[in-house]
């Protein structure tokens, strides 16, 4: 074999890919229901993006992406689906349309990690974004789309955790605080940590190390440095999700990994799935457009990570219905029967069946058996006879009855439908 598919990377086979069918139509669903418009960006972007909208303090611009020179251009494969729809919007003036904008994405994107269960190095992610609004009623409903998308997929098992990062005005004293309390633990930090406490000593909340989180087990909270407007919008965020009946627990460790996060942080996780168990995370960034040169406009979103998602749905045995494969395989003996094959499968395909006809060119048993293999529900027969007699030979797979109709697409229609 010439060479296999690089580390961290997966090929989707027609036999499982219904899964992926499923939860991306209803995704697709919700976010219309919603009143949320699909965005389709570049899989590549300049790097100065990434850099400028994800944050030269995260693990990601740091150690995770994938980027090349070329030409004279340095680019990126995206590792994120934010700063490209960000981009896009600026790019394209959406925002001079009345406000808000709601977009949602399905994308792949790209991190150079190490992989594991629930992680690997080309992803996939849903993600919605709502810019332009100031009112946590944005926020209640990009949580309200991702529960009660997950909770229509049957999966119980998730946990809505909460927080407020705070803002520009009530950060900084926060910010001091943590780092008073951490200075004289900075010694037994982990690496990572030791290199945050400087740029970025929030994230040190959320380090996964057990080390560090004993640490910070009593660090200063921010939710009790918030200044009066986050405060009340953290107060109106869980009134909303309240009306809603949506249950969560207020966790003030949820910082996200992105710099651009302001007031709201919320995550969804589950411990059904090992240790990779954030499914979704999101928040606001109110400071996002203007430092892509856009615009003042706030906003608020969400990443969805598909393949944790299916490993969630898997561990709650939630079953997804399989995909009809086929209505019908028109099998053909012969030159004449063949081209009569041929010239009724595009009629009924059009109108709506699932036809196949067998391009190996098999025998009738060999037919008859693809029908079987392909969970076709008839099969219609077509010898010298037939084509003589204008008829079709019409085998019902369940119960193997046959009978002979008319040969027209009608009348192949009609019965098949029936
Ligand atoms: P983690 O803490 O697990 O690394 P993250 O904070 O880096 O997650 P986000 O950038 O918020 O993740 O991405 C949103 C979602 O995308 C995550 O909650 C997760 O479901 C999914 N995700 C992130 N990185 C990966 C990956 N390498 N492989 C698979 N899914 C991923
Ligand atoms: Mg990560």
């Amino acid at each position: 074999m010439l060479t296999k598919a690089p580390k961290g990377t997966k090929d989707l086979l027609p036999k499982e890919v219904y899964k992926w069918h499923f939860i991306e139509e209803k995704f697709r669903k919700f976010c219309e229901s919603y009143g949320f418009g699909e965005i389709r960006t570049p899989v590549f972007e300049h790097t100065e993006l990434f850099i400028r909208g994800v944050g030269d303090t995260t693990d990601i611009v740091q150690k995770e992406m994938y980027t090349w020179e070329q030409g004279k251009r340095s680019l990126t494969l995206r590792p994120e689906g934010t700063a490209s729809a960000m981009r896009s919007i600026i790019e394209n003036k959406l925002y001079s349309e009345p406000l808000p904008i709601k977009l949602y994405y399905n994308i792949p994107c790209f991190r150079y990690e190490k992989p594991q269960s629930g992680r690997l190095r080309q992803f996939h992610q849903f993600g919605t974004e709502i810019l332009g609004s100031d009112s946590m009623l944005a926020d209640s409903e990009s949580i309200s789309l991702a529960y009660w998308f997950m909770k229509d997929l049957g999966i119980d098992s998730l946990n809505l955790e909460i927080n407020s990062v705070g803002c520009s005005e009530c950060k900084p004293a926060h910010r001091d605080a943590l780092k008073d309390f951490l200075r004289d633990k900075y010694d037994d930090l982990c690496p990572t940590c030791q290199d945050r406490f400087e740029r970025n000593p929030m994230r040190i909340l959320d380090c996964k190390n057990p080390g560090c989180q004993e640490l910070v087990k009593d660090a200063p909270n921010m939710l009790d440095h918030l200044c009066e407007s986050c405060s009340s919008d953290f107060e109106d965020l869980k009134e909303n999700l309240d009306a809603e009946g949506i249950s969560y627990k207020v966790n003030p460790r949820i910082v996200r990994g992105l710099d651009y996060y302001t007031k709201t942080a919320f995550e969804f996780t589950t411990d059904t799935i090992g240790a990779q168990g954030t499914v979704c995370g999101g928040g606001r960034y109110n400071k996002l457009s203007e430092e892509l040169g856009g615009p003042e406009m706030s906003g608020v979103g969400f990443g969805m990570g598909k393949e944790r998602l299916l490993l969630v749905l898997e561990a709650s045995g939630v079953e997804i219905p399989k995909e009809e494969q086929c209505d019908l395989v028109i099998a053909f003996m012969g030159r004449e029967a063949k081209k009569k094959a041929i010239s009724l499968a595009t009629p009924l395909r059009k109108a709506g069946l699932k036809v196949i006809l067998d391009t190996m060119e098999r025998g009738l048993k060999g037919q008859l058996k693809l029908a079987d293999r392909s969970n076709a529900k008839f099969t219609a027969i077509l010898g010298e006879d037939e084509i003589n007699k204008n008829i079709v030979i019409l085998r019902d797979m369940n119960d193997s009855e046959q009978r002979e109709i008319p040969c027209s697409v009608e009348d192949i229609l009609n019965n098949v439908n029936k």
